[in-house]
């Protein structure tokens, strides 16, 4: 009982330290001159059209005019692990936060950029509970449901922009209602009155920001709309129709439309670890193998605002949002510093890899690398050759099996060093 009783309070003195990931922040300043609309995303992780949302916006939209400010992933910790707030709820931590709470950093962040001057309104973007109806209908839609709404805490507030919360809304509101997929799914206004009602609320986001004098409320898709594609159209209809408020001039590379939503949401786009091997997400199998790694500190580079890793023991969980996209098996390896001359011959053509991390080919092939350059082709063993330089390697002896991607068309060579260091990995493509 002791024991266990410790072992509860180390765990939980080693969790409050702080937050594994802190969140990312993009800007996108237009040509023109003009407002400043900030995007908070993905406080609550359970609420993944309020993540995804801003990720597509970060990477589809340009603005031509005005300056848009985009957080994807405030809450990142819980946001890969599709939980609530794993430090509990971060939307409660507004009003006062201990230092000792491991959101600490990330509350006192997150006020500085919403305060900072140049910002003219806040949306907060969630996943509701429910369809909020202003009157009661049943247990799903009714007055206390969240869901495809847009929050304010009261209806006016007085600054010198954006100050009628409420005809804002109402205005943002009947514009979304022109293109909903579904009657049920109509958006309405729920002002929760925070100042005279809500005690919760007053601990909220929004809430801070309205008493700072920023004009902020929240977006609310429904929980009750499982498709994700839906929750992240409402919101991308929502934020730009805010942007039109304000003036606020975008350009997108894509018509908003279902079938595209549903397609972007697919692409995850690559993960370069240590700038020594890099994976495209969409093409990677569900779990890799031996993958050659430090024990320490390794650096993974996503693409994709919303890519990161969860480390369990040697299993590293690749998740693009709450996604899970593939495992890696860690091999450990000491790095090594070496930069050596690398090359590989294919039907009548030479290819400098030195500073490459893939490269296509059509046929059989040859790898050619310094004496002291191991060279190790996944998925090929060769009974006379330790070092796989310097031999011609056929495709048909390759195992399929060890492709990195599901196509099995994709093989991994790896360069090590003397001294069994790793140099890195040239992905061998066949086209
Ligand atoms: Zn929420």
């Amino acid at each position: 009982m002791f024991k266990k009783t410790f072992l509860i309070l180390l765990l939980s003195s080693l969790l409050l330290q702080a937050s594994i990931l802190h969140f990312k922040k993009y800007e996108k300043t237009g040509t023109q001159k003009g407002d400043t609309l900030l995007v908070i995303g993905g406080i609550h992780g359970n609420e993944p059209g309020g993540y995804f949302a801003p990720s597509i916006l970060i990477q589809h939209y340009k603005i031509t005019k005005g300056n848009l400010i985009i957080i994807p992933n405030l809450n990142f910790d819980s946001d890969i692990r599709n939980k609530r707030g794993i430090y509990k709820d971060m939307n409660r931590k507004f009003a006062y936060i201990s230092k000792k709470d491991p959101d600490y950093k990330i509350i006192q962040d997150i006020k500085k950029i919403i305060l900072s001057p140049k910002v003219d309104l806040v949306l907060n973007l969630h996943d509701g509970h429910g369809f909020y109806r202003p009157k009661w209908e049943n247990v799903i839609f009714n007055p206390k449901a969240w869901g495809q709404a847009l929050i304010i805490d009261q209806m006016s507030i007085k600054t010198p922009k954006y100050n009628d919360l409420g005809k804002i809304c109402k205005t943002v509101a009947n514009k979304i209602n022109n293109s909903i997929f579904k009657k049920k799914h109509i958006f309405g206004v729920k002002n929760t009155k925070t100042k005279f009602r809500d005690e919760q609320m007053k601990l909220s986001l929004t809430y801070f920001a309205i008493t700072h004098n920023k004009p902020a409320l929240a977006i609310e898709t429904s929980k009750n709309i499982t498709d994700l594609t839906k929750k992240v159209y409402y919101q991308l209809l929502t934020i730009e129709e805010f942007m039109k408020v304000m003036g606020i001039k975008y350009k997108r590379d894509f018509d908003l439309n279902e079938r595209n939503i549903r397609r972007l949401l697919r692409e995850y786009g690559s993960l370069t670890i240590n700038n020594r091997f890099k994976i495209n997400l969409n093409r990677v199998k569900n779990y890799i193998g031996f993958v050659p790694l430090k024990r320490k500190f390794n650096k993974f580079d996503f693409t994709h605002p919303l890519g990161a890793v969860i480390r369990y023991k040697n299993i590293y969980q690749v998740m693009i949002g709450n996604k899970k996209i593939t495992r890696l098996k860690s091999e450990y390896f000491k790095l090594s510093d070496r930069h050596p001359l690398l090359k590989i011959k294919t039907d009548h053509t030479i290819i400098d890899i030195t500073d490459k991390l893939n490269v296509g080919i059509k046929k059989n092939f040859m790898i050619t690398a310094p004496k002291n350059v191991r060279v190790n082709v996944i998925g090929y063993t060769s009974k006379r050759y330790k070092n796989e330089a310097n031999i011609w390697i056929k495709l048909k002896d390759i195992d399929k099996r060890y492709s990195l991607y599901k196509d099995k068309r994709a093989f991994r060579v790896e360069f090590y060093d003397d001294k069994n260091r790793f140099i890195k990995t040239v992905l061998v493509e066949i086209q």
